[in-house]
């Protein structure tokens, strides 16, 4: 791709598309930018971006002047079905993400990850594991560095660690990864995507550009994701909890990878099966890449976990706050409910994605989950799923912080209120971070009136008592 002397529009100015913009200056293209919200961060962004040489564009002149533009980067926030998108892909002009623009300009390995849920948690592994076999390792893309604003970092010696989204596969075209994870495939986004075959379809465009010598890291339990293997000339090693597969799996309680055994499950320091699956991806991953065996079991024995991930963030009275803000899909949701230990009091509720909350009940009614508190902008058809599902234990209440207080107060001693909301957070908040953020500072202001005297503590349950 040439840059000087073409023309790029950047639209959204997210992290992503301050990255695109300071990468297509810094290669000499002319770069316009716009996004339609202008509220104070954004609009402080496009004025520090025109400071640095963009053409901010404003509403009223973005017809007229995006046709001055040859190619659309495109912020993963803005679905490719938008009008602007739309009409350049009518004039026959390229309509590209960020992570394309980094792709196109990526000159060392990498190992890419998608999936609906454990992308961050398997990225932040490998990149951990690399660093600790010395190599030059950047966790980047979705993960929170834009691809493209840490190529030059990466130069050739280095090792890109991927995270990448639905979002970000619906404009990314070139990149052809050394080993391509795909962890699995739920219901998620079909408030954007529609229906699951485009969903799915999207998932298994990581896979399109790798050829033979090149590697895909499958998940053999979750159907989906083992039909891709034969959608992909890369050559399939699979993972599997249940059943030991030509790549990871478990064997005595151990992490094992083609009949080698590595260490025991118990030894990695976070709950839930589901752990144990993203830790066996990076295993197979680490292993294509030559990692020894005792790098890797080092590395994942210490790993900590990331924040608003089934992150236990503190205590009051005996009731254990867990922020699993990062749950924002049914599946995810599950797997919290699964793993976390002893009784909980469950927090669910945020913005709709358009998915059925039904399974998230099934799942609740076999679970330590002893009371849910419903909440947000969908509470009413989480509320019918779990009506559905003759699950009766329920209190609907708004907004948020009523909600957790709520919880608090319904939870016993012992017990957990666990916040994982199954849903988006946007419909109160500006992200899952946020949202994870105001859980804990709910924390903090029920402390602060329990010692005041304020609040009205847990109640004791009467048959641990006894
Ligand atoms: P992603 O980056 O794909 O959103 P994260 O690692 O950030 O994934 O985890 C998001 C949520 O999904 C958290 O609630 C986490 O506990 C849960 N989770 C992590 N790994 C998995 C998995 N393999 N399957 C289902 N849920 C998972």
């Amino acid at each position: 791709m040439l840059y000087s002397g073409q023309t790029f529009l950047v639209a959204g100015l997210s992290r992503s598309g301050i990255a695109a913009s300071e990468y297509l200056l810094s290669r000499g293209a002319r770069v316009y930018c716009f996004d339609d919200v202008e509220d104070g961060s954004v609009a402080k962004t496009a004025q520090e971006l025109g400071a640095k040489g963009c053409v901010v564009l404003h509403k009223e002149d973005l017809e007229r002047r995006a046709a001055e533009c040859d190619i659309l980067v495109l912020s993963p926030g803005i679905p490719v079905d938008h009008p602007l998108p739309v009409s350049f892909k009518r004039a026959g002009k390229r309509v590209i993400g960020e992570m394309e623009l980094g792709a196109l300009n990526l000159h060392c390995d990498a190992v890419a990850v998608t999936g609906t849920n454990g992308k961050t948690t398997t990225v932040t592994m490998l990149d951990g594991i690399f660093k600790a076999a010395g190599k030059k390792s950047v966790a980047c893309g979705n993960i929170g560095k834009p691809l493209c604003s840490c190529v030059k970092e990466l130069g050739e010696d280095g090792l890109a660690v991927i995270e990448v989204s639905s979002f970000q596969l619906e404009t990314l075209y070139s990149l052809r990864p050394h080993v391509a994870v795909i962890l699995n495939v739920t219901e998620d986004h079909l408030n954007r995507h529609y229906n699951m075959e485009n969903y799915i379809y999207l998932k298994s465009r990581l896979l399109k550009n790798c050829a033979e010598s090149e590697f895909s890291v499958l998940n053999h339990d979750d159907p989906i994701v083992r039909g891709f293997a034969e959608k992909t000339k890369a050559k399939p090693v699979w993972f599997s909890l249940r059943e030991p597969v030509e790549g990871g799996y478990l064997n005595e309680g151990s992490f094992c990878y083609m009949g080698e055994k590595l260490f025991p499950v118990s030894d990695l320091p976070l709950d839930g099966e589901h752990n144990a699956a993203n830790a066996l991806a990076a295993i197979c991953a680490a292993k294509l890449f030559g990692i020894p065996n005792e790098t890797i079991a080092a590395a994942l024995k210490t790993f900590r976990g990331v924040a608003h991930r089934l992150q236990r963030v503190g205590e009051l009275d005996g009731v254990n706050f867990i922020d699993d803000s990062k749950a924002t899909n049914v599946d995810s949701a599950i797997k919290a409910v699964k793993s976390v230990r002893g009784e909980s009091v469950l927090l669910v509720g945020g913005k709709d994605k358009g998915y059925s909350y039904e399974p998230l009940f099934d799942a609740v009614k076999n679970s330590g989950v002893v009371h849910t508190v419903i909440y947000g902008e969908n509470a009413f058809r989480i509320l019918g799923a779990a009506l559905k599902k003759g699950y009766t234990a329920v209190t609907l209440c708004r907004p948020f912080d009523v909600a957790v207080r709520v919880a608090y107060l319904t939870a016993k001693k012992g017990q957990n209120v666990l916040l994982s909301p199954a849903s988006a957070s946007f419909d109160a908040f500006r992200n899952y971070e946020e949202r994870g953020e105001r859980f804990r500072e709910m924390l903090e202001v029920l402390t602060a009136e329990k010692r005041s005297g304020g609040v009205v503590p847990p109640a004791e349950d009467d048959v641990a008592e006894e």
